[in-house]
């Protein structure tokens, strides 16, 4: 069938992390047909990783047993603030040099495709909408904790982007203004308390006070190779400071459920990023309970806080979701 269609049929989700890049070939209907990953390697500059985005769509396109003929667009969530009209990346904290970079047109040079760039945390809640929900809830907060705290709001069945386009900074609400400091210059943002970075920098910080944990004997005193996983690993065997570390994150994901939930009064909220997919045992029953003693009463009734089962494909089927939308 491929080989009949001149027209671009199918659309490619990318999902660009500060580690790494993955794309997926999707079908009108959005199921994935084939996907890629490469790693970032944001120190060799940016140049370099606009290769690599475009190398990793070719990757995917090419296991689809496709080319790129065929691609009507592609759609990509990029790690920060993005100008969605222009294609701009305006800054990403996480990728070295990316300031102002222009994503789109340099992409569509390389590919000859439409591009279309949004920020992450907006193009997965736009995938666990579309894709995951049905698009049955009419309103829903995406909250994804992962080298960050990302998140997207669906409202009346749509992205909300707000006035300039950055709604959605959820990892960027003060939960303590005397808490520590932020990539983005602020202190005690939701992001330095919760998200893996914060957590792995606590159980650092703890171990060098003297803390007694099973990860320096799992991964040795310098916990240099540390991941989400080991943390879930050490809890199950009864790691007490790992649980109470965990049960700090999982507190503050719910403080701020409950400060966005006061706020906007969404129908669903869903949970994802690398943190939640490890971790979500540990951490739902929590981060529900919290989120239910802080909002206000009665506000809570009938919401949802789940856990989303796309986990790491999030990103490259808000991705898809966006350019079959773009391209229509
Ligand atoms: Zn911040």
């Amino acid at each position: 069938m491929a080989e009949t269609s001149s027209k671009g049929e199918y659309v490619v989700g990318v999902d660009l992390g500060g580690t790494k890049i993955l794309a997926g070939v999707f079908k009108n209907s959005l199921e994935c047909i084939g996907s890629s990953k490469l790693s970032t390697k944001s120190q060799r500059g940016v140049d370099a990783v606009v290769e690599r985005i475009a190398r990793c769509v070719q990757d995917a396109v090419d296991e689809a047993d496709l080319n790129l003929k065929h691609v009507a667009g592609i759609g990509i969530g990029a790690p920060g603030a993005v100008d969605f009209a222009e294609g701009r990346v305006i800054f990403a904290p996480n990728m070295e040099g990316w300031k102002d970079v222009p994503l789109k047109k340099d992409l569509e040079k390389q590919l000859g495709v439409p591009v279309f760039v949004e920020n992450d945390g907006n193009i997965c809640a736009l995938g666990v909408h579309v894709v995951e929900l049905k698009a049955k809830p009419k309103s829903l907060i995406g909250i994804f904790v992962g080298t960050g705290i990302g998140g997207g709001l669906i409202i009346n069945g749509d992205l909300y982007s707000g006035f300039n386009h950055t709604a959605g900074e959820i990892g960027h609400m003060v939960l303590d203004i005397n808490g520590p400091k932020c990539g983005c210059g602020n202190k005690g943002c939701f992001e330095a308390l919760a998200s893996r970075t914060a957590i792995f920098q606590q159980i650092k910080a703890g171990v060098k006070d003297g803390e007694k944990t099973m990860l320096t004997e799992m991964l040795g005193d310098d916990l240099a190779d540390l991941r989400s996983g080991d943390l879930r690993k050490a809890i199950r065997r009864g790691d007490k400071f790992v649980d109470k570390v965990i049960e700090g994150a999982a507190e503050y994901i719910g403080i701020g459920i409950a400060n966005l939930v006061n706020i906007l009064s969404p129908e669903v909220v869903v949970l994802g990023g690398g943190v939640i997919e490890a971790l979500a045992d540990e951490m739902m029953s929590v981060i529900v309970e919290t989120a239910q003693d802080y909002a206000m009463p009665g506000t809570m009734k009938g919401v949802e806080i789940i856990a989303s089962k796309l986990g790491d494909n999030a990103g490259i089927t808000g991705g898809a979701v966006l350019a079959r939308r773009e391209t229509k």
